[in-house]
């Protein structure tokens, strides 16, 4: 089943690649033409359950340039906070006249709960530890204004990628178009059973091989908590997997550096490569904007 019933973006594991290409399509005419108020008179409700600052600001930004009054709902401040369920906030936002939501949940799957139960488009801008599927159709965006073609291309992503949605996301996605990937980080993070995501994922438990010649670093945040979790020292993760400029240079010359952020200065990569030219950071947020209108539009049937 595509996960654009109904309009809705609840992730890409189940997308056709050809519903891939066509929202990159549709955002590379935003990104060439004036945005044309196609959402006007609409609304779009960003519901936030958890913290967020560049999923949350580009989707408002998206939604406004084309033209669509947003509503946000963060968990405190509202009635969540007074125990009601995730689905009467969702009747609650539909009563009040909002024509798509945007989701942001702790729990995998909440998103898809609400899209069984409502009548307009659900976007899932990130369920617990299971897709993040904006994020990762802007990273392959941000890929493709550097290079002319995904397939082949080596890829390493590294960092915490078990507890990752970003990883989840861009694993389904650029295995679709043929990237290498391979994962790295210690086995707390990187288990085995990651390779079973998708076919020819290697693990790899170096950051200098799992670099040595790749087109595209992605990091992933580590959290500290995390690491105390797992019993793994943040000095050491540091010595092992942060990102130096030392360590950059084993990839291929100009290799794009990658994060969906927020990145820590001098955890998963140093200060110097966070500012390097090839790191893409916040090329990737801008991305954003225009991947997510090219997502309201078509969610809204107004791509065309
Ligand atoms: N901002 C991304 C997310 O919400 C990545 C992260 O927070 O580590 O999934």
């Amino acid at each position: 089943m595509s996960a654009f019933a109904r309009g809705s973006l609840l992730g890409i594991e189940h997308l056709q690649a050809e519903e891939i290409t066509g929202l990159l399509q549709l955002a590379r005419r935003m990104q060439r033409g004036q945005p044309r108020p196609v959402l006007r008179g609409k609304t779009v409700g960003l519901v936030f359950y958890e913290a967020s600052t560049r999923t949350r600001t580009s989707f408002e930004m998206a939604a406004k340039k084309l033209g669509a009054l947003t509503l946000l709902v963060h968990a405190s401040g509202s009635s969540i906070e007074k125990g009601e369920s995730l689905l009467d906030t969702g009747y609650t936002l539909r009563a009040v006249g909002c024509d798509a939501l945007v989701f942001r949940h702790p729990n995998a799957g909440a998103p898809h709960l609400i899209a069984a139960h409502l009548d307009v488009p659900i976007i899932n801008a990130g369920d617990g530890m299971h897709e993040h599927p904006s994020q990762a159709l802007l990273d392959a965006y941000t890929i493709l204004q550097h290079m002319k073609d995904l397939r082949g291309k080596h890829m390493a992503i590294v960092g915490d990628i078990y507890h990752s949605r970003v990883a989840r996301s861009n694993i389904h996605l650029l295995s679709k178009f043929g990237v290498q990937l391979t994962l790295c980080g210690p086995p707390e993070f990187v288990p085995e059973t990651a390779a079973t995501l998708a076919k020819g994922l290697r693990i790899a438990r170096h950051l200098e091989e799992a670099i040595r010649g790749a087109d595209v670093i992605m990091l992933l945040r580590v959290q500290k908590e995390r690491l105390a979790e797992m019993q793994f020292d943040v000095g050491e993760y540091i010595a092992r997997y942060q990102l130096t400029s030392a360590r950059l240079r084993l990839a291929k010359p100009g290799a794009l550096v990658m994060h969906p952020g927020p990145i820590i200065r001098g955890m998963e990569l140093s200060s110097e490569v966070a500012d390097a030219p090839q790191a893409v950071i916040r090329e990737e947020v801008r991305n954003g904007v225009l991947v997510r209108m090219a997502i309201l539009a078509r969610a809204l049937g107004k791509s065309k």
